[in-house]
């Protein structure tokens, strides 16, 4: 004696399949027949794949160029850089005032004094640090 398989319509595509081999997609949340399973399963694939192939299109970050240093540029040259601004710092600083005075500050004590003569002094008047 032969069991006819019993066919149903699959709610989805329409297409006829044995009713035992319907199952419950948990993505259509509906029975549907192996050929759409198998229809999600391709699809979900592709998708994957184009995702992966998306992802791989975008290019790496690209590192920053680092700054190059100008030749012979190393910590000692940074290090009489610094010294040499603070010799300039320690230098007497000298403003013009007006009617041909200058102002001189002692890098020392900060002691301001105008020279009438315009002549720079040899010392602070002030503290005896010699300019
Ligand atoms: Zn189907
Ligand atoms: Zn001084």
């Amino acid at each position: 004696m032969i069991i006819k398989q019993i066919k149903s319509k699959c709610k989805r595509c329409g297409r006829e399949a044995s009713s035992n081999e319907f199952t419950l997609d948990p993505v259509y949340k509906m029975m549907v027949c192996p050929e759409c399973v198998k229809e999600r399963k391709q699809a979900q694939f592709t998708i994957a794949k184009q995702k992966a192939k998306a992802e791989a299109l975008v290019e790496p970050e690209q590192p920053k160029p680092k700054k190059e240093k100008p030749a012979g540029w190393d910590i000692e040259d940074v290090e009489a850089e610094m010294a040499y601004k603070k010799k300039l710092a320690q230098q007497t600083k000298v403003e013009a005032v007006g009617g041909g005075k200058l102002k001189y500050t002692c890098p020392k004590c900060k002691y301001e004094f105008v020279a009438k003569d315009g002549k720079k002094p040899l010392r602070c008047g002030y503290c005896g640090n010699p300019f």
